[in-house]
């Protein structure tokens, strides 16, 4: 299956990410030789298709599949045989679409990890528990191959790589300093984002999760950060899964945090929104109907693939690390910066969606091709950083490092 010149890739959804993902592998024929993309609404796959079309000049195919549906997933990949799945649905499906590449023999790579629908939590201990099922049948299932988590963990294996002797203190910072002409709209799926930020922040100090307020309770963690392009921005300490791997696996790490940048307009409409129960995950009574508030509430809001019409300005997200290289402390920045109005451009979305689309196709790029082999589950640091970081430069991630000076260590 490995080291195929002319791949197959089967995308799953057809929201913000998989069009973008779509488009980059559309763009490169030599690697993925046959493209399906398969979701629950066919007119959406269908209008990814008629871009690609009209851009590239290329054919890909398109189907209806509940990915919830083990059965439905199987038929489909037995028809279709794939090489390697794209699970660019929503972190619900992780679990059935592993399933059916088991069943099938497929690889499997997604973006985002496992929740469960009525638990707004969400853990890598679900996924990594396919370890040995992935290895006895010989497959790999890549986990978050977006930006955060992905790119970041990338930039850390690098750092671990080539500039740290061992690294000490990990920041990921990630900054959309964008703005898209909606009074509330979330970047990516509405739903998925408000259940993230509205959690209880963690962060990782000594071996220990440290807990402190969600970002729109009193106490809450924030600092300004003056970032690359986009100058002083006011960045909440947040949790973020990539968090949990790369404490595992960064030798000698003694703190991790993730950052994230929040308007005051952002965290308001939030607050009230949770305020009066629109940000619930179970069910109420409504006139006889059963309704999930924060469901309902993704239906009234733009959905995050249509944003790029409007959308101007940049996203600037990398790593501050510091720690030892050759006796000497050392501190530098890996960060990408992305440019929204580029990003519709070329395919018809915005920046976060572009800058998690990319490294999904990056990602699948890496396995179809055999330059990253395995049996296993894994994280994206567990791979060679090298070929991954060169692809960035090479298909719209650019990235840099610099000299930084350290961040304050509190909390
Ligand atoms: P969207 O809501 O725009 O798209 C999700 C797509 O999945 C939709 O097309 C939806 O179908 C489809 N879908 C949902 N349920 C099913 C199902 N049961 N069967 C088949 N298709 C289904 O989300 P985004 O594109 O913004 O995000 C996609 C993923 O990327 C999410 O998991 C998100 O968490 C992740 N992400 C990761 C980032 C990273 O950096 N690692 C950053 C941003 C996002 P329908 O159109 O019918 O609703």
């Amino acid at each position: 299956m490995n080291n195929k010149d002319h791949g197959r890739i089967m995308i799953i959804g057809a929201g913000g990410v998989a069009t973008v993902a779509a488009h980059k592998c559309a763009q490169v024929p030599e690697v993925f030789g046959e493209i399906l993309i398969a979701s629950r609404t066919l007119g959406k796959c269908d209008a990814i298709r008629d871009d690609i079309r009209r851009r590239y000049g290329r054919e890909i195919g398109t189907a209806e599949v509940d990915a919830d549906n083990v059965p439905e997933l199987v038929s489909l990949i037995r028809s279709f045989k794939p090489d390697v799945v794209l699970n660019l649905a929503l972190p619900y499906q992780d679990l059935h679409i592993m399933d059916a590449c088991l069943e099938t023999g497929v690889h499997y790579i997604d973006t985002a990890n496992y929740e469960p629908l009525d638990e707004a939590h969400f853990e890598y201990s679900w996924q990594w528990a396919y370890q040995d099922r992935f290895r006895e049948k010989g497959i790999m299932a890549l986990l978050g191959s977006g930006f955060d988590p992905g790119v970041t963990n990338v930039f850390a294996a690098y750092a671990q790589k080539h500039l740290f002797d061992e690294i000490h203190y990990l920041d990921i910072l990630d900054c959309n300093a964008g703005t898209h002409g909606h009074v509330f709209a979330t970047n990516f799926n509405p739903e998925i984002n408000i259940r993230e930020v509205t959690q209880t922040v963690r962060h990782w100090r000594q071996g220990a999760w440290i807990e402190t307020p969600a970002i729109i309770e009193d106490g809450s963690v924030h600092f300004t950060f003056d970032y690359p392009v986009a100058g002083n921005k006011e960045s909440y300490l947040l949790y973020h899964e990539e968090l949990e791997s790369l404490a595992r696996n960064l030798k000698g790490l003694k703190k991790a945090r993730f950052w994230m940048t929040f308007s005051e307009n952002y965290l308001t409409h939030l607050k009230v929104l949770r305020n009066v129960g629109m940000t619930r995950i179970d069910e109420v009574d409504y006139e006889g109907h059963r309704v999930v508030p924060i469901k309902f509430l993704k239906a009234l809001l733009p959905e995050p693939a249509s944003l790029g019409t409007k959308y101007t300005g940049k996203t600037v997200i990398g790593n501050i690390m510091t720690g030892m290289k050759d006796g000497r402390t050392i501190t530098r920045y890996v960060y990408n910066v992305c440019d929204h109005e580029e990003a519709f451009r070329e395919t018809g979305t915005q920046a976060i969606a572009y800058t998690t689309g990319v490294p999904a196709m990056i990602g699948a790029m890496m396995v179809l091709t055999g330059v990253w082999q395995g049996a296993g589950v894994f994280n994206m640091e567990d791979l060679d950083p090298d070929p991954f970081m060169e692809a960035l430069m090479k298909y719209g991630l650019p990235w840099q490092v610099v000299e930084h000076t350290p961040l304050p260590q509190e909390p």
